[in-house]
């Protein structure tokens, strides 16, 4: 979308959002795998003001543009993006609205990152939110991705949520109308997610630390965080993890540039240095065609590949 960048555009945009708007932007940056091409354009709208004029603006033209939040589950091919990526980090309200013996909803705005999320819940003694120690997205990405681990995903503690389809009002969406499954949550059309209300319930603070703090140990114990990584790169399949069909067809340790598949979780690919987008693709593929070739099982990403091929 070579139209989208001109002077008269980046005005434009910069004259609706207040916060930082970058151009060319190279998605290595904000990526915690550190690869990717350049976003035509960053945007980061204040408040939801912001993102609504934003959106309208963009989906008038004709342009295309993708929400993200702490990019960990992303990659942007070397060919970048054409087009507005819109970054939701700045919306950061938190904080209790309702609060009985059965339930406290917790309303969050989708830029929050579940580390403070989880603080959060542990500070004011609510339980339920204790899986996501340790998952380094924002709660936008983290519903968009229905994320999980240790038996819990988001689908278990959304009570609803507010969704910005292109070319709609924003609609308040409850549970019941929300289209969840493993890793997913489905809203056809596309759109970006404002904010949310989770349901917590009221619990002791030393159980709910004691809960984040196992998870965090045991997470360091599996997982390979002194690398740049977007956590699982694959689905489980029924039946066995990807990790162990991974670590049984052999793979772990194949490298492809400065990207490798983790010699201590199968399921990671890391980037010991300066990998490209292109080297953790082409990994994604063999890994996919010889855990088809051996074990018939066909792998599905779980992170997200989006933009153009160099
Ligand atoms: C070390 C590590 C460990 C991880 N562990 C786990 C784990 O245990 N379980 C797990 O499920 N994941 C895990 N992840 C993956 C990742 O952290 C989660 O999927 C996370 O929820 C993604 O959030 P994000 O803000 O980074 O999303 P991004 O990577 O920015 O985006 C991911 C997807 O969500 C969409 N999205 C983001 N924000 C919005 C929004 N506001 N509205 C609509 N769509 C949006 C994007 O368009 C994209 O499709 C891990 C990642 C790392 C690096």
């Amino acid at each position: 979308m070579k139209h989208s960048v001109d002077e008269v555009f980046g005005r434009q945009v910069r004259q609706m959002i207040s916060g930082e708007v970058f151009f060319n932007e190279p998605m290595d940056h904000h990526a915690s795998l550190g690869v990717g091409g350049k976003a035509d354009v960053f945007a980061c709208p204040e408040n939801e003001r912001e993102l609504v004029g934003l959106v309208g603006f963009l989906v008038e033209r004709g342009i295309p543009f993708y929400p993200v939040g702490n990019c960990t589950n992303l990659v942007v091919r070397d060919g970048g993006y054409r087009g507005v990526l819109i970054s939701l980090k700045r919306l950061q309200g938190l904080e209790i609205r309702t609060d009985s013996v059965e339930e406290t909803l917790l309303y969050a705005e989708a830029g929050v990152s579940l580390a403070r999320l989880t603080e959060f819940a542990l500070q004011e003694s609510l339980a339920g939110l204790e899986f996501c120690a340790g998952i380094p997205g924002t709660l936008g990405g983290a519903l968009r991705m229905n994320a999980g681990a240790w038996g819990s995903e988001m689908k278990d503690i959304v009570s609803s949520v507010r969704l910005l389809a292109p070319g709609r009002e924003i609609e308040e969406i409850p549970r019941s109308r929300l289209s969840f499954s493993y890793r997913n949550l489905d809203f056809s059309g596309g759109g970006v997610i404002t904010t949310a209300l989770l349901a917590l319930r009221r619990g002791r603070r030393e159980s709910i630390k004691a809960r984040v703090e196992e998870i965090t140990a045991e997470r360091k114990k599996r997982h390979p965080l002194t690398f740049r990584s977007a956590g699982s790169v694959f689905k489980n399949p029924p039946g066995t993890p990807a990790g162990r069909l991974i670590e049984e067809t052999g793979l772990k340790g194949l490298r492809i540039g400065d990207a490798v598949v983790s010699e201590q979780h199968g399921n990671f690919i890391v980037n010991t240095r300066a990998a490209r987008a292109d080297d953790v693709i082409a990994l994604i593929e063999i890994v996919r065609r010889t855990v088809k070739e051996q074990r018939g099982i066909k792998l599905e990403t779980e992170v997200v590949i989006i933009g153009d091929e160099q």
